[in-house]
């Protein structure tokens, strides 16, 4: 095995820490995914992928920057990765998902602030997430006002630029978004040397489209009953799409989905088919955050979708046709983007109209609305999905946590409950 600390220690993370979690990681992955049944051959890649998961795709950033690329750092769906790319940069989503380095960031964020924001700026402070230490810089976003306020003060530890996201889906905020795109442009030919052409754009657009095409065929296979792969291995692939090669991903999930298909031909499952089909919706679930699929599918359901930014948000939104100038596949993109339905738009209805569509679509017995732990935009659009679920005779369960273990007792109890009603 290729012994990476060098590398490590080049990139100034702090090894003894790095070592921990690594050695936690490792075993809560194996105990988690390697021990499931009947999982699908093709998953080999993506256990390859997170067994290197701090290794060779790091590795592979760094030669990209040795060779004169940039990298730049990412922590939600509103940044486009194809800009990133046609700068000839290399996107990367960061470490977002664990209460390992949670305590570091409560030394200087308030601690009723949202576990993600929490978990991404205590991986900056603790410098155990080679990820951040890679990139020349981060785009943030202006979407909750938890990331907004901490990019403020993540800018004092590492490059930081933040792309203003509007609140309404009106005209004016579409304007906004289009100048916000040209924004980011302009930043990346600044920091790449390199100018974004026509022809690059359109060719980085049709990687991330192909992406996103791969995740929806994935979607489509997970309607099979029994479900082909279970949700756990779904939400791990969605979260690997964040930061691994887009074009190598790509083949992969591909060769992934004609598997399944072989096994939706014969029937054959990761679960009984009289599992209970679970719809997961709200707040994303950064890698390594699997405890809710975990604790849904050890209680013997499946999670047949996830209305997230780590599921359906991510790759449901194809660019649309335009001119293919530069200035036309721009606003495509920012058009594409604004399709999100993330619970910080206001009015967000069509969120509403997204998780009974993937119920009804998916044949779901019941859907768990997931807040993470003092996000105020999908706590408080709980209520109207929870309306809009009652009046469409779709059971929901609510659930509010956070990254630690310390409520998964409570959680499990819930959770059985809300399946023997369903
Ligand atoms: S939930 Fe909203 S703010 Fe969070 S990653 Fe998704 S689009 Fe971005
Ligand atoms: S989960 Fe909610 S509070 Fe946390 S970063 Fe996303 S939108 Fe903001």
């Amino acid at each position: 095995m290729t012994d990476y600390h060098p590398m490590w220690t080049e990139l100034g993370l702090d090894l003894e820490r790095h070592d921990v979690l690594l050695e936690a990681l490792g075993g809560m992955y194996s105990d988690l995914f390697l021990g499931q049944k009947n999982r699908p051959k093709s998953m080999d890649y993506f256990d390859f992928v997170v067994s290197e998961i701090h290794g060779l795709r790091v590795k592979e950033l760094q030669d990209h920057r040795a060779a004169g690329g940039k990298v730049v750092g990412l922590y939600c769906v509103f940044v486009p990765e194809d800009l990133i790319l046609a700068a000839g940069a290399i996107p990367v989503g960061l470490c977002a998902g664990a209460q390992f380095a949670v305590p570091d960031a409560e030394e200087v964020l308030p601690r009723n602030t949202c576990p993600l924001v929490k978990s991404s700026f205590g991986f900056k402070l603790s410098r155990t997430c080679p990820y951040i230490q890679a990139s020349d810089f981060v785009v943030g976003e202006t979407t909750c006002d938890g990331k907004k306020k901490m990019y403020e003060i993540l800018a004092d530890y590492h490059p930081t630029y933040v792309m203003e996201v509007p609140q309404k889906k009106t005209p004016l905020g579409r304007q906004l978004f289009i100048e916000e795109v040209h924004g980011l442009k302009a930043k990346l030919e600044a920091e790449t040397g390199r100018a974004i052409t026509a022809s690059g754009l359109a060719e980085a657009t049709r990687l991330i489209d192909g992406k996103r095409r791969a995740l929806q065929r994935l979607q489509g296979l997970r309607k099979a009953r029994p479900a082909p792969i279970s949700g756990l291995d779904a939400l791990l692939i969605v979260q690997i799409a964040f930061y691994d090669d887009v074009v190598r991903f790509t083949e992969k999930v591909n060769a992934l989905c004609d598997e399944l298909e072989q096994r939706v031909e014969h029937g054959e499952g990761i679960a009984s088919p009289n599992a209970a089909r679970i719809v997961v919706s709200g707040s994303p679930m950064a890698i390594p955050n699997w405890k809710l699929h975990q604790l849904l599918e050890e209680s013997g359901a499946v999670v047949v979708g996830e209305e997230s930014c780590t599921g359906t948000r991510y790759f449901n939104y194809l660019t649309p046709a335009n001119d293919g100038t530069v200035d036309g596949q721009l606003a495509a993109i920012a058009d594409r983007q604004l399709e999100t339905n993330c619970a910080c738009f206001t009015p967000n209805d069509e969120r509403l109209d997204d998780v009974v569509a993937l119920a009804r679509g998916w044949d779901a017995d019941g859907v768990v609305h997931y807040d993470l732990q003092f996000c105020h935009t999908f706590a408080n659009e709980a209520v109207k999905v929870e309306r809009r679920l009652a009046g469409e005779g779709v059971p929901l369960l609510r659930i509010e946590t956070d990254y630690s273990e310390e409520d998964v007792g409570q959680l499990r109890t819930r959770i059985d409950a809300f399946l023997e009603m369903i």
